[in-house]
């Protein structure tokens, strides 16, 4: 891969690195249980027990793909980043450009 084209994934994945970071950080209490004593009605309660499965979930998410882009950092590294894991075929720029630590090409995932 081109060395230049190499700094550029690098640069996005350290942008999303950092961007998930951030959530993770802030949504910490968001994701924290709701507590039986806080004054909420029940129907609110139940809002706010929805929020924060809805969190939770996101959270999920977030720190899975934190995982991937790290490992796609490291793969940028040892330089076999851009080939799928599975068959270790060249994924495509254009899915790349979407979703720089995807870690498969379109057929395996
Ligand atoms: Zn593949």
């Amino acid at each position: 891969m081109d060395p230049s084209m190499q700094k550029e994934y690098l640069n996005s994945l350290e942008q999303i690195l950092q961007e998930v970071e951030n959530y993770l950080e802030s949504s910490t209490d968001a994701a924290a249980a709701v507590e039986p004593d806080k004054g909420l009605g029940r129907l609110s309660r139940m809002e706010a027990m929805q929020d924060q499965q809805l969190v939770m979930e996101m959270r999920r998410r977030k720190k899975r793909q934190l995982a991937d882009v790290k490992s796609a950092i490291s793969r940028l590294e040892m330089g076999n980043y851009g080939t799928c894991i599975f068959c270790g075929k060249e994924i495509s720029p254009e899915r790349l450009a979407v979703t720089p630590e995807v870690q498969t090409c379109m057929r395996c995932s």
